[in-house]
């Protein structure tokens, strides 16, 4: 690879949520931490990065150092809030017309490229790279096909206007990166790519942040505990993430309903934290899932908490007998590698990017299906044998060492690379 291929900055879309924002609840998720993650690891690998996204006040500064290297524009675009994400489609054309200004006001060759992270991000990202002829390169996150096909019962499809995008960005875009093998063979099947411009990169893990204690899993374990006033010999399932129909947290709870109608002694020592806020189609009914617990009579054993910064997280993930993830659709799940790296093994739906993030039997257990009693006997299986936790946490412990950002942001550079020489080749605006 020549060095003149390499990028030295990286235009970054992400219009409806901020990097800035705290993860885990609303439009903000595991999106906005692989952006966050990712912008760091390139501009430490030389690769400086502008992040623009939607202002949602007026107060913002219009440019935030994120990191060194890494910046964060805030682009004017409808109003500032109460702006849903299914109204943003309307302020596209105002978000490229702002992330123009910005573009102009450069010498040409200034930005090498830009990636562009959703699909909202992706409209954006293929008018201004055809107007500016530089690459584009796009990851998807979620695709609304995929997320269809495997709807929860009751939930929101996501509408048609969200798959011809898709399609739009798909045949536009000079590369797209992939999560698992999974997503690049649904990008293929359901949006027709071309598979030599599909790349799978892993996510990382943040292995700073998300490690065991240094006392080692099971004295970590404890310590967490202490530290978050957590009983010391309770089996502790836990959710974290957004609370939407999709992650199914209600599997969860029906599931400690059916354990504790089994074993009614569990009660005294089962504590189910559910860490996160509403999201989504979530948010037509916050109360939902406080509801749900109230008529399983299970309100006394689930703990309700606000979402956390990243390091109080890993006491949560440190702190759990296992982190439960009955999702429908995965892109990839970085909570279940956030815990497995923090040694707390994986109860996982078998479904989208998650039997990547979790190895069955090994790190984690994956469950087909979203029946609460198969969940019920997985729990089953922790409470029976205490020890099940700290053997499968070890092992999850190593596992997830190998997903460092290091690699994914290496393999992310490789990727730019090839938009570039292909976009030189073809001659821009020839796709
Ligand atoms: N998260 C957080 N605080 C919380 C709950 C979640 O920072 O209280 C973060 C978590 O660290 C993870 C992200 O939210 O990186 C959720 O990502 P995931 O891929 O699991 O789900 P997504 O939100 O992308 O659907």
């Amino acid at each position: 690879m020549s060095v003149r291929r390499r990028p030295r900055r990286v235009a970054m879309l992400s219009v409806h949520t901020s990097p800035l924002h705290q993860p885990g609840t609303g439009d903000a998720g595991g999106m906005n931490v692989y952006v966050v993650e990712l912008a760091r690891r390139l501009a430490a690998a030389g690769v400086e990065v502008e992040i623009f996204t939607r202002a949602t006040s007026a107060a913002l500064p219009p440019v935030v150092d994120l990191a060194p290297g890494v910046l964060v524009r805030h682009v004017e675009a409808g109003p500032y809030n109460g702006s849903a994400k299914e109204d943003l489609p309307a302020y596209l054309c105002a978000f490229t017309h702002g992330l123009t200004r910005t573009w102009t006001d450069r010498h040409p060759g200034y930005y090498d490229l830009l990636h562009s992270h959703y699909w909202l991000s992706g409209q954006v990202g293929r008018t201004a790279a055809e107007r500016w002829g530089v690459p584009l390169v796009h990851t998807m996150h979620t695709m609304a096909k995929v997320k269809n096909a495997s709807l929860a019962m009751g939930d929101r499809p996501e509408p048609a206007a969200r798959v011809t995008g898709e399609t739009q960005i798909v045949a536009a875009a000079d590369r797209l990166i992939a999560n698992t093998g999974t997503e690049a063979a649904e990008l293929v099947r359901h949006y027709d790519a071309d598979a030599e411009r599909v790349t799978v990169v892993h996510p990382g893990v943040n292995l700073d942040c998300f490690r065991p204690d240094d006392a080692g899993v099971e004295a970590g374990r404890a310590a967490a505990r202490v530290r978050l006033g957590l009983p010391a010999d309770a089996l502790i399932p836990l959710f974290a993430g957004r609370i939407q129909p999709l992650k199914a947290p209600d599997v969860l709870l029906l599931a400690v309903a059916r354990l504790l109608q089994e074993r009614p002694r569990l009660r005294e020592r089962l504590v189910v934290p559910v860490v996160g806020g509403p999201s989504g189609s979530g948010l037509t009914e916050p109360e939902g899932l406080q509801k749900l617990a109230a008529r399983l009579g299970i309100s006394d054993v689930v703990l309700f908490h606000p979402p956390v910064g990243q390091s109080r997280l890993a006491d949560w993930y440190r702190a759990a007998s296992v982190l439960v993830m009955p999702s429908y659709s995965e892109s990839f799940g970085l909570v279940a590698l956030e815990a497995q790296a923090c040694g707390t093994p994986v109860i996982a739906a078998d479904a989208g990017g998650l039997p990547v993030a979790v190895r069955n039997e090994v790190s984690g257990l994956l469950v087909p299906g979203h029946d609460p009693a198969d969940y019920a006997r997985a729990l089953g299986s922790f409470a029976d044998d205490p020890a099940l936790s700290t053997r499968m946490g070890e092992a999850a412990a190593r596992h997830a060492r190998s997903f460092g950002w290091d690699t994914a942001a290496a393999a992310t550079v490789d990727v730019y690379a090839a938009a570039i020489r292909t976009h030189e080749h073809e001659g821009c605006g020839s796709r």
